[in-house]
């Protein structure tokens, strides 16, 4: 089912101030897509979420689940949470812990009243599709983190929701866990025709499990787009900056050529990505660590940017180093490959593809 989100608003006052912890939120998220909402704490992610569930009443806009309005302001209408059907997954897996694994799964059918040889039924295929059969009877705190997050996610699944909801549910894990969770979640999800909305301001997490990212900011989304899209092509330097390490050095607008912007910054001149910017307007010139290609060709290949650079400082970080390169005035940070030779104090060329930079407005 889809989900849409027309001009969203959500107060809250307290010590006699008001936040907009949603400031006029537009969304629209087509059926069976995994979409992630991605920011700092305090962002509104989870109020956002909340709103949908239905757990927090907006105070303004309108929410559609698959074209039925389950909230409107202006028309009135509130749908009862227990009226949406969706399923929720939370960070504290909120699983009850006097109750066997098998009651805690059962529990939103038998609150259905629904008949006890169907619920054993979608029960022991919930089990399964998470692969928890044979620890039914355990008491659910007998269990690991990893499977008892699977647990709250059999719940969430057992009613069969066309769309469910995730509240940062790995992050009680630890990072090994956190990592095999991760892409089991993604492959369950992979094989139910289902809308997830996923909270997490984990980029890794964003980045590896989305096909589409929201980054939020002060109540607002910021940008959107494929983990791609957010991570390669941002358009603003607060997304750029979120979704991962940056080099980010003050840049004047020179002029456009073929599919390239020219930029005057500390180091030269250097090709960027094209960005329709005015000349001469400020901007921000953003390279991740990764595209900064040491060569040891005299001239850059064509088409990229040669720029020379000293060492200043190199630390091993398992499968790369960081260096920190000195750049005329500047200091980038760069990530090299083992296999490349250089000492701290060695003088590097470097060759930078402007497909990786980009302009963002200052
Ligand atoms: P986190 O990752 O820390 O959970 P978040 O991005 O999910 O953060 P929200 O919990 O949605 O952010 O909070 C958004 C804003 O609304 C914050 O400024 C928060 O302090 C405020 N807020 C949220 N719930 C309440 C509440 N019940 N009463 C008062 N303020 C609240």
């Amino acid at each position: 089912m889809d989900i849409r989100i027309e001009g969203l608003c959500k107060y809250f006052t307290s010590d006699g101030k008001t936040v907009a912890a949603l400031d006029h939120v537009d969304l629209s998220i087509p059926a069976n897509t995994f979409f992630t909402l991605l920011g700092p704490s305090g962002c509104g992610k989870t109020t956002l979420l909340r709103c949908i569930v239905g757990l927090e009443t907006p105070d303004e806009g309108e929410i559609s689940i698959g074209g039925e309005v389950v909230w409107s302001s202006r028309k009135g209408i509130f749908v009862p949470p227990e009226k949406r059907g969706l399923g929720m997954v939370f960070q504290t897996y909120a699983i009850w812990p006097h109750m066997s694994v098998f009651d805690n799964i059962a529990y939103p059918l038998q609150v259905r009243k629904m008949d006890a040889a169907l619920i054993r039924e979608k029960v022991a295929k919930a089990l399964r599709f998470v692969q928890l059969e044979g620890v039914e009877r355990r008491s659910a705190t007998k269990l690991s983190g990893g499977q008892q997050q699977r647990v709250a996610l059999a719940r969430a699944l057992v009613a069969e929701p066309r769309v469910i909801l995730f509240d940062e549910p790995l992050s009680n894990l630890d990072a090994k866990l956190r990592e095999e969770t991760r892409r089991e979640l993604r492959r369950f999800l992979d094989e139910l025709d289902i809308t997830a909305i996923y909270v997490t301001h984990d980029r890794v997490e964003a980045l590896a499990l989305s096909d589409t990212i929201a980054v939020m900011r002060a109540g607002r989304i910021v940008e959107m787009g494929t983990p791609q899209d957010i991570y390669f092509n941002a358009r603003h330097r607060y997304v750029a900056d979120f979704i991962g390490r940056a080099n980010q050095i003050e840049a004047t607008v020179l002029r456009h050529e073929d599919g390239i912007t020219l930029a005057e910054t500390g180091m030269g001149t250097i090709a960027c990505q094209r960005r329709e910017l005015p000349a001469g307007s400020r901007a921000t010139l953003c390279i991740r660590p990764e595209f900064i290609h040491i060569t040891s060709r005299a001239a850059a290949p064509e088409g990229k940017t040669a720029l020379e650079g000293r060492i200043e400082a190199l630390e091993f970080v398992g499968e790369v180093y960081e260096a920190e390169i000195a750049v005329a005035g500047e200091r980038l940070l760069a990530r090299i490959d083992p296999d490349v030779a250089v000492r701290q104090g060695d003088t590097v060329r470097m060759a930078i593809d402007p497909a990786h930079c980009l302009l963002l407005s200052a």
